[in-house]
């Protein structure tokens, strides 16, 4: 990221570039600003919010640069507008590692102390202790979220709303030619696209964002905003990280695409203002709902190395999610080792991907047959496929990743650092910076979730408290 910025080495670990990036002193000539927006948290309208504890510093080459957890802002309400190591950690390590998995990201550039001792209460249980308090610096090409849209809207402040969304459109979408209603209409349609490509790809690698309100949701659709998020281990479709959200799991693995259009109803609303017209918008929204159908089968194929498209393809997804929850699987080792399956040998199937069941012993009777079944079908339907194994395999290993920041070694990172020991930050970072890769070295992080992270705070278990 910093290359990208345009900073040398030299540049980096320079003490003005420390000073900088630890708020300590601002780039000359900035002014910087904190951003007010309001939000739909949970499903309930929140009011205003705003950035309680991240501080634009300003855009170097076209992108924002942003210190979270450096102190009180206007908006930072009751609480101290700093951050804790333990999430700054996770907010560092996974936004880097989405931005190399391919998923649209804000990015990390760098992660420091700041030598405060930070009061949190970890799980909400009356529990409150002192942790180390840290800085990430965080780029992207915009913050802006839904909710800084949605606020003048609330606000009735039209004036405001128009200025923020021409803005939004000349600096991020000028190709959509010069605001007007037409185009903000195209706007919208777009948004609501990139939001959907956001999800598709959550989706194909497994990640829980955890804490969809839509003050969360970037107007460039990327992934902002790291909190209690999670990777699946075992697929299942009704799991979340996020122990807030225990109750009604709104932001489960598969609910995120229906909050996603949930939460693009509330943008349309707060744009519709400047439309005037419901029709149009609701167009978009309905066409979301079908394009998510087709992104999402298209994206499954390319898991299943398909090219082609069939009419049965959906069955097939279908059945193996059904056989992928029911086994407790974990959904990255499965997806990696499909790719070594050979179409001549569907009855080797259960065998080649068993390393990825978190309960083998449980495996047989019904289950068992549903697998073999499954193999079965693949490989029957492997065979209307032009393309040959080799082809397939490295297909099929550039969309599922082999490491992703897996719940349990970002906590191991943690306890690490915790001790003044930052190696394992840097250990994961290299990995995750080609999870597509081989890497032979680290095959020992491509292995299942150990038994005592299964109901570990900090594993499993994620709470707001950051
Ligand atoms: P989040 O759930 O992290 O997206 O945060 C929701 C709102 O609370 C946002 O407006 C944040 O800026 C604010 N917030 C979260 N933690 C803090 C904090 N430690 N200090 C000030 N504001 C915070
Ligand atoms: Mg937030």
């Amino acid at each position: 990221m910093s290359k990208e910025l345009g900073f040398s080495n030299q540049d980096i670990q320079s003490n003005q570039f420390l000073e900088i990036i630890t708020g300590n002193s601002i780039i000359e000539n900035s002014k910087p600003f904190a951003m007010c927006y309001a939000g739909h948290q949970f499903g309930n309208w929140a009011g205003q919010l705003g950035d309680g504890r991240a501080i634009n510093l300003g855009e170097i080459k076209n992108w924002a640069l942003q210190l979270k957890g450096a102190g009180p802002t206007p908006y930072s309400r009751t609480a101290d507008g700093l951050a804790v190591l333990r999430s700054s950690v996770r907010e560092y390590l996974c936004s880097e590692a989405m931005h190399h998995l391919g998923v649209p990201t804000t990015r990390a550039l760098s992660l420091s102390l700041t030598g405060d001792q930070v009061l949190r209460d970890v799980m909400y249980n009356g529990n409150s202790a002192y942790e180390k308090g840290a800085i990430v610096s965080r780029v992207a090409k915009s913050f802006l979220r839904f909710g800084n849209f949605e606020i003048f809207a609330a606000r009735n402040d039209l004036k405001n709303l128009k200025i923020l969304t021409d803005y939004t459109i000349l600096h991020h979408f000028s190709h959509l030619g010069n605001p007007c209603k037409e185009v903000y209409l195209k706007f919208f349609q777009e948004v609501t696209n990139k939001t959907l490509e956001m999800i598709v790809h959550w989706q194909r690698v497994g990640f829980v964002h955890g804490v969809m309100n839509t003050d969360n949701m970037s107007i460039l659709g990327l992934t902002i905003d790291y909190g209690p998020y999670g990777w699946l281990e075992g697929f299942d479709l009704g799991w979340t990280p996020n122990t807030t959200d225990k109750k009604h799991k709104r932001y489960r693995y598969g609910n995120q695409p229906t909050i996603g259009l949930w939460n693009l109803y509330q943008l349309a609303n707060a744009l519709y203002p400047l439309i005037d017209e419901a029709a149009p918008l609701e167009e978009i929204l309905e066409r979301y709902q079908r394009d998510f159908k087709t992104e999402s089968l298209h994206m499954m194929r390319s898991k299943l190395g398909l090219t082609l498209a069939k009419k049965n393809d959906l069955l097939l997804i279908e059945s193996l999610e059904k056989n992928l929850q029911a086994s407790e699987t974990d959904m990255i080792i499965f997806f990696r080792k499909l790719s070594d399956f050979k179409k001549e040998f569907p009855e080797q199937g259960i065998k080649l991907v068993e390393n990825a069941f978190y309960k083998i012993d449980e495996i047989h009777d019904n289950l068992l047959n549903n697998w073999q079944q499954w193999f079965s079908e693949y490989a029957k339907r492997l065979k209307e496929e032009p393309i040959p194994f080799s082809e397939r395999q490295k297909k099929m290993n550039k969309v599922n990743p082999k490491y992703v920041l897996r719940n349990y070694m970002a906590q191991l990172a943690i306890d690490k650092v915790e001790t003044n020991d930052s190696s394992l930050i840097e250990e994961l970072y290299q990995i995750l910076k080609k999870p597509y890769e081989e890497q032979p070295e680290f095959e020992h992080w491509f292995a299942k979730r150990p038994e005592w992270a299964r109901h570990k705070v900090g594993c499993s278990m994620l709470s707001c408290s950051s």
